[in-house]
């Protein structure tokens, strides 16, 4: 019998898996589809900067020691697994035409008050480091520490991670239900199976409500639609990744460029629309105007898990002993799934908390 069931198979639940594995725990993880296909596949594996030192709120904590925590994870991975996932600081850079954001001030004075390195861009100095950059920006500002990461070699390498630390890994297991023992889950039931444990966690990103009313807990994660438009073109034309407001530019080293995303109330329908792809074509084209030669390779959708105040639920549940969430973390749970795993592991075995999770509680 496994110690701790982890349903749910997204960068969220195979890295709590892994963390507890590589703490001596024995771990089974119950995915309804494949591991890694849903909003973790999806998502553009843009990894903001941070300063653990600085960070002034929880939030702003899982950020920044999840930054701490990414080249850690990335080259333990590559030796155990011998995947790369692709983590590199390539930097970013934010722009604004005037007619996005309500002015990029505010921003600035708060990664500075974090301690985070952030340059304030003249017009020359932004030409000077993209000059395929649309000169009309109105104002810009670089952050050289922001990271990303090939979010599919990563959830590969994951999934490599925890075969290699003994974590038992089951596809096409959906959990449906939990037997329950007065306050005690005493197992996660799938169609054909109850698997036993001493303790549960829900990882299941958008669908994790729905399980949560099946124990008659009311919990208000709701998908929100992100669609993603890839160009590929050569040689590439800026290297940053470039923010303008909450849509972005992602280049890759082989070429291929990411347009993201959008933000839609679509239920769990993961489709394109022609609006959606229509919408981030203009805004790669108006940002980097000789991206009207790209060529178009494919698109996709994924759906965010939201809550209603944009932070994530990492707690134990209310009503239970030993079932606990790790969910809703919206547009940042690639980037803040290493100290997810820390925080959860440190929840799930009693261990001292090194964030206050208050902000995070199921009841706030
Ligand atoms: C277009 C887009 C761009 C994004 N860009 C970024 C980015 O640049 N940086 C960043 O940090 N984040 C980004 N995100 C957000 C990020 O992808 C998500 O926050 C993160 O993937 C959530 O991970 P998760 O494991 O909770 O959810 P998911 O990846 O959705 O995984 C949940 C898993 O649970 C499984 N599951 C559900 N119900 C059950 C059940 N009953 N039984 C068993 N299994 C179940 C699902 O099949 C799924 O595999 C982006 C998201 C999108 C859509």
């Amino acid at each position: 019998m496994a110690e701790v069931v982890v349903i749910g198979g997204g960068v969220v639940g195979l890295a709590i898996a892994y963390e507890l594995a590589g703490n001596g725990v024995s771990v089974r993880i119950l995915e309804q589809g494949d591991f890694g296909r849903e909003a973790s596949w999806a998502g553009a594996g843009m990894l903001p900067p941070g300063n653990p030192e600085g960070a002034a709120t929880s939030h702003a904590k899982l950020r920044a020691e999840s930054h701490r925590l990414w080249p850690l994870w990335s080259r333990q991975l590559l030796e155990t697994t011998g995947i790369d996932n692709g983590f590199r600081e390539c930097g970013g850079i934010a722009i604004d035409f005037g007619d996005e954001t309500g002015g990029q001030g505010d921003e600035i004075a708060a990664w500075n008050a974090e301690g985070v390195q952030v340059e304030s861009l003249s017009s020359d100095r932004m030409a000077e480091l993209e000059p395929a950059l649309n000169p009309d920006v109105s104002s810009a500002y670089r952050l050289p520490q922001l990271c990303q990461v090939r979010n599919p070699r990563h959830l590969r390498a994951l999934v490599a991670g925890c075969a290699a630390r003994g974590v038992e890994m089951n596809t096409g297991s959906p959990v449906v239900g939990f037997e329950r023992k007065g306050e005690r889950i005493v197992a996660a039931r799938t169609p054909d199976s109850l698997h036993n444990a001493d303790a549960f966690c829900v990882a299941a990103g958008a669908w994790s409500s729905r399980l949560m009313d099946v124990i008659g807990i009311s919990m208000a994660i709701e998908p929100i639609r992100g669609q993603i438009v890839l160009l590929k073109t050569q040689p590439l034309p800026f290297r940053h990744i470039i923010e303008i407001g909450p849509r972005y530019l992602v280049p890759r080293p082989d070429g291929r460029i990411l347009i993201g995303s959008t933000e839609e109330r679509a239920g769990f329908n993961k489709v394109n629309t022609a609006a959606g792809v229509t919408g981030l074509l203009q805004l790669a084209t108006r940002v980097v105007p000789c991206l009207k030669d790209a060529t178009v390779e494919r698109c996709w959708s994924g759906l965010r898990p939201s809550s209603a105040d944009g932070l994530p639920y990492l707690d134990r549940v209310p009503e239970t002993a030993n079932l606990f969430i790790a969910a809703g973390h919206f547009r940042s749970g690639l980037q803040m799934s290493p100290a997810t795993a820390t925080v959860m592991r440190e929840l799930i075995l009693g261990e001292e908390s090194s964030i206050s999770c208050e902000p995070f509680a199921c009841t706030r």
